[in-house]
């Protein structure tokens, strides 16, 4: 009998250390993880210089609240808005977190417009997370069912679909969408290469805010800093969390111009967020990254990998690869939720979403490693 309650169906395994790409049970042996705790460990475990910052920072002070200055916080809102090319930030513990505090400017935003009926669009099959606001956000039947009822002020619209975005533009109501660039969640979901672009422009024409929620595509995971990076435009609100600290909870909410300006003394908070510990590990994080020039390897590593996959995948079974940066998905034409326990058999970690198999490696993943990955999914494709 577990004391826990009954919401996660964990694997029967447990780890017990962690280095680069591999994970350790306490009989010593070792998986390979194809998933860096769902885009988390993107330095890969226990990585010198992350272990590092958080024993030293941690030996000298943790958490002091946000009513003192914290000024590794101060750095990191400087270097996150430098790289993204925002004017300001908020820190807060995860992305659903990051979620919340753009909706809440959205209704500051929609109060200086007088408009009481405020509307977000977002995403069919979008995920922004657990909490009410972000679980009204989301636009996955499933993980909403029995919560009723939800945050109003949400129209959900299809994804990748600029005409269905273009309906609402004589809605006076409407003062933000909020899209996933890639929608993680629902299996690596890649729009056509213009659709940033062009709802960039309805946003900007009728005075929209864009809110891009890149909790998972962000921070290096599509091999530039963010996945619209790829769309050379910034949005008005960009949401942080999953990679950002390696392991370390914290979620940012970046803002520019008008969307910059709202919150005032009180309006939103955090006790948690942004403390000395989770921003100094931050901040070296995004120094890593740099350092080792992981960017470049994501792109190297994932060129290999679609290269592998299109080699040596069973054919018949595959019905697409959608590839970008480290975020992988293998769609099949059959429902793949035995291969979870296979692979795991296996000693790969693997994710199942929908009828596809999900990878998001460590992306300091070597071409040794992704050449296992290859391998492996391969033979679990053939077991399908
Ligand atoms: C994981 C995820 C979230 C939620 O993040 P939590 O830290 O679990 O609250 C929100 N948006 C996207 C796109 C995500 O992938």
């Amino acid at each position: 009998m577990s004391y826990l309650m009954s919401n996660y169906a964990p694997l029967d395994v447990a780890f017990v250390k962690g280095s680069g790409c591999w994970l350790f049970d306490a009989q010593g042996v070792r998986y390979l993880d194809a998933l860096s705790g769902v885009g988390v460990v993107n330095l890969g475990h226990s990585h010198p210089e992350v272990s590092r910052i958080i024993q030293s920072q941690a030996q000298r002070i943790i958490h002091t609240s946000n009513w003192y200055q914290i000024p590794n916080q101060e750095k990191l809102a400087a270097k996150l808005c430098k790289i993204a090319k925002m004017d300001k930030a908020f820190f807060c513990n995860s992305g659903a977190e990051a979620v919340e505090a753009a909706i809440k400017l959205t209704r500051l935003f929609a109060r200086s417009k007088n408009i009481t009926s405020p509307l977000i669009l977002t995403a069919n099959n979008s995920f922004h997370g657990r909490t009410f606001g972000a679980l009204s956000a989301t636009g996955s039947p499933k993980v909403k069912v029995g919560f009723e009822p939800l945050l109003s002020g949400f129209e959900h619209i299809d994804f990748n679909d600029i005409d269905a975005i273009k309906a609402f533009e004589d809605n006076t109501n409407v003062v933000a969408i909020m899209l996933e660039p890639i929608q993680g969640e629902s299996g690596v979901i890649i729009p056509d290469e213009d659709y940033l672009n062009k709802v960039a422009d309805l946003c900007h024409k009728n005075n929209w805010l864009l809110i891009l929620d890149e909790v998972q595509s962000g921070i290096g995971r599509c091999g530039k800093w963010f996945a619209h990076n790829y769309n050379a435009i910034t949005p008005d609100i960009l949401l942080l969390a999953k990679g950002l600290a390696n392991g370390i909870p914290i979620g940012a909410c970046l803002a520019k111009g008008a969307a910059a300006g709202l919150f005032s003394v009180g309006s939103h908070g955090s006790t948690f967020g942004g403390n000395h510990l989770a921003a100094a590990v931050a901040l070296r994080t995004l120094e890593v990254i740099k350092e080792d020039k992981i960017l470049q390897n994501v792109c190297q590593i994932s060129n290999y990998l679609a290269a592998g996959f299109k080699q040596k995948l069973a054919h018949d079974k595959v019905v697409e690869i959608r590839i970008k940066g480290l975020m992988i998905a293998i769609e099949l034409n059959k429902n793949p939720a035995k291969l979870l326990q296979l692979a795991l058999d296996q000693k790969l970690l693997i994710n199942i979403t929908g009828n596809a198999i999900r990878l998001l490696p460590p992306l300091i993943l070597s071409q040794k490693e992704a050449d296992i990955i290859i391998d492996g999914v391969c033979k679990l494709v053939d077991n399908l």
